[in-house]
């Protein structure tokens, strides 16, 4: 394993997307090391509610700004240098590649090229959160980093998957080129307390569909597969890639494969929810498939997901239940 230094007390890390779901979990995480987080944020997908709870943490600032616009170098916390910077910021739903495609694309590109110059002149170390998406609707499977994918260039989801895919090609330009300091992740489906349960994604979706006793709408028959990752095991995943000198790309996730009929049953039955499992239009392009190969996760850096897709959804459950009352 090359976990060679600990991010911790005295490290000043930047989060871009810090208000959002994963990246919200991470800040956390970093503090609890002792880090100074700046966090930055438009609010397009995330929330100020998702860190309202470190407002009086005094190694904690929110700042709010579009990075796609630039660095907001006029606000004091961007003063310092940083020592890593992660760049967690993009709207990643489906139904947001239909929303805000722009966005999305200027997220993954021109933020991603201020950031690494950020990164360059600062020599922090960067790091990318890339996605699964990177393979498209894979031929491989399950995928191995090595593999190149096989993405739509033109479709609804290209925003989404070229948008990361230029962000990863820009990542490894800066590391080649200009002598950066940078890792890549590329993150399984994901999730957790603190998703949206109108952001369109299946868990969420089926979470809240099952409290409020709706149709759970399936999209095509269901046999379409994900591996789902509890968000704790994620952080871990990524903290491990930050403290490591690798460079990645890196999967991390799950090997907990599981169709989209059995998700949605399970959802029900934990919920103890009287919803029916019924079958809706799927959407173009949708991968069928999809699950890491964690060797090089393994290998490089002992990462073993920990958290059952029962513990998990048990724990989303509780606070979709909290929060829709
Ligand atoms: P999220 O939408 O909850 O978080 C993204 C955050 O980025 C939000 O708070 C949003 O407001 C912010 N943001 C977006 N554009 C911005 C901009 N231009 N300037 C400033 N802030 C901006 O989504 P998430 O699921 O937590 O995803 C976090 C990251 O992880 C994303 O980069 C996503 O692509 C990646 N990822 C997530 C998953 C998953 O399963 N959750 C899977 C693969 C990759
Ligand atoms: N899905 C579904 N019903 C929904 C939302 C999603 O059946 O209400 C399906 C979707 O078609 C996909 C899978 O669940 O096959 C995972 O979708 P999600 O948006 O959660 O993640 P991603 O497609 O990005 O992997």
């Amino acid at each position: 394993m090359k976990v060679v230094r600990r991010f911790g007390p005295g490290h000043r890390i930047l989060v871009t997307g810090g208000a959002g779901f994963v990246p919200s979990h991470l800040v956390e995480a970093l503090l609890a090391r002792g880090c100074t987080v700046v966090a930055v944020d438009n609010f397009v997908t995330g929330s100020k509610e998702n860190v309202a709870h470190l407002a009086d943490t005094s190694t904690f600032t929110l700042v709010e700004a579009d990075i796609s616009d630039g660095l907001p170098g006029h606000h004091p916390a961007f003063a310092e240098r940083f020592d890593a910077i992660l760049h967690m910021a993009s709207p990643a739903s489906p139904t947001d590649f239909e929303k805000l495609p722009v966005e999305i694309l200027r997220v993954g590109s021109v933020a991603t090229l201020h950031l690494l110059d950020r990164a360059v002149a600062d020599g922090a170390r960067f790091l990318l959160a890339s996605t699964s998406e990177a393979y498209g609707d894979p031929l491989e499977h399950p995928q191995r980093e090595t593999y190149w994918g096989n993405v739509n260039p033109i479709g609804v989801r290209s925003v989404y998957d070229e948008s990361k895919r230029f962000a990863e090609a820009a990542t490894m330009a800066y590391h080649r080129s200009r002598g950066a300091d940078v890792a890549i992740v590329r993150i399984f489906n994901t999730y957790g307390p603190r998703m949206r349960p109108d952001d369109g994604r299946a868990i969420p979706t089926f979470i809240a569909q099952a409290l409020r006793g709706e149709p759970i709408t399936v999209h095509g028959t269901g046999d379409q597969t994900r591996s789902i990752c509890y968000v704790d095991d994620l952080v871990r995943g990524i903290l491990l890639l930050l403290d490591s000198t690798e460079t990645g790309p890196v999967n991390c996730g799950t090997e907990h494969e599981m169709s989209m009929r059995r998700l949605a049953e399970s959802i029900v039955s934990l919920c103890g929810s009287p919803s029916e499992v019924t079958y809706v239009t799927r959407a173009a392009d949708d991968p069928k498939m999809r699950r890491p190969d964690l060797t090089r996760a393994r290998e490089l850096l002992d990462f073993e997901p920990e958290i059952t897709p029962e513990e998990g959804l048990h724990r989303t459950i509780a606070y979709f239940r909290e929060r829709l009352g």
